[in-house]
């Protein structure tokens, strides 16, 4: 369980009058639809693999990142060559240390030394000076040292990279649920202003491939613990779609046990979530970029532990600073 995505809650969907509705609906979320990949997001083909990146990204000469796909690789799995980045137990050590060096290759940080946590579903943030002797736990990541490459692993949980342009430092964050719900995100934007003087305005932020609002079904427990928690997080929250007559905010108006029927499931938007925590954090919105990419309906590119179960394989997101001097940067003495 050292690698677990906490997709507890995990509910086989099996209407497919919801999924029409859902799709009528809201056309750019369609469940089992192909999202498209539009600018400024960029699927990087190299060697086999394919890289999501980021045009504002990628046009930092000093960075480097990528969120991974399951294309290409050498893990083996239902029969298909898959780059699997995480240590699982269906794997062997070598295909994924094989994968993982592919994906560096692939990035630009071949030389880099690949720094990732033992997730736990927190919101604990680890600054990295340089590359750590042992193994730390949490579920961010921060740096502004050159070399280091930092990665989050993922499966439907929601992988944010940060870059501050001036300073130079870069973040990748895990949210998952949990981590949603501890404002990861909105203290990682703390931390780096803390750490680095990372001034949140200046903050350029990437939400990649995760699970969306047309999959991510989950209890209606779940609005109580977002409403105790967000001003705003009646819009994270929609109704889950039947083929019956839409009871429409069900939750909304929930009566004391025996007085209605229980409430239904509700779809939870994790990327609303956090974007609007980065915007709390001060992070324009205008510098907030979601690849609005669900892992669920897109399995033909990224690995989903809901729709797939537990075994399948983990993307890894990952950022990193480069050795690099401005021409004109050099002392003029
Ligand atoms: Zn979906």
């Amino acid at each position: 369980m050292a690698d677990c995505c906490d997709y507890t809650v995990w509910i086989v969907r099996s209407r497919k009058t919801s999924l029409k509705k859902s799709r009528n609906r809201q056309p750019e979320r369609g469940a089992g639809a192909l999202q498209a990949i539009s600018t400024p997001w960029n699927l990087k083909k190299t060697s086999g693999l394919q890289v999501l990146q980021l045009a504002p990204f990628t046009r930092l000469p000093w960075l480097v990142h990528g969120f991974s796909t399951r294309l290409g690789g050498a893990s083996t799995l239902d029969g298909r060559k898959v780059l699997n980045l995480s240590f699982l137990d269906w794997d062997t050590k070598e295909s994924v240390l094989e994968n993982r060096r592919r994906l560096q290759a692939a990035v630009g940080a071949k030389d880099f030394k690949l720094v990732a946590l033992k997730q736990i579903h927190s919101a604990l943030i680890v600054p990295f000076g340089a590359a750590p002797a042992n193994p730390c736990s949490g579920d961010g990541l921060l740096t502004k040292e050159p070399g280091l490459l930092l990665g989050a692993r993922t499966a439907d949980c929601v992988p944010i990279l940060l870059v501050h342009p001036n300073e130079r430092a870069v973040a990748a964050i895990h949210a998952g649920w949990r981590g949603t719900l501890a404002r990861i995100v909105q203290k990682a934007v703390g931390r780096m202003h803390y750490e680095y003087d990372c001034k949140p305005v200046d903050l350029l932020a990437a939400i990649g491939p995760s699970i969306g609002p047309c999959c991510y079904e989950v209890g209606a427990e779940f609005v109580t613990k977002f409403t105790a928690q967000f001003a705003d997080a009646e819009e994270y929250f929609d109704e889950a779609r039947t083929g019956d007559e839409p009871n429409p905010l069900q939750w909304l108006n929930m009566r004391p046990p025996g007085h209605q029927p229980p409430p239904k499931n509700v779809h939870l938007d994790l990327w609303k979530a956090n974007r609007s925590q980065l915007i709390a954090a001060g992070v324009k919105a205008k510098n907030i970029y979601s690849s609005e990419l669900c892992t669920a309906c897109r399995t033909d590119l990224f690995f989903s532990y809901r729709k797939e179960g537990p075994v399948s394989g983990r993307m890894l997101s990952v950022i990193g600073v480069r050795e690099y001097m401005e021409l004109g940067s050099r002392s003029r003495d």
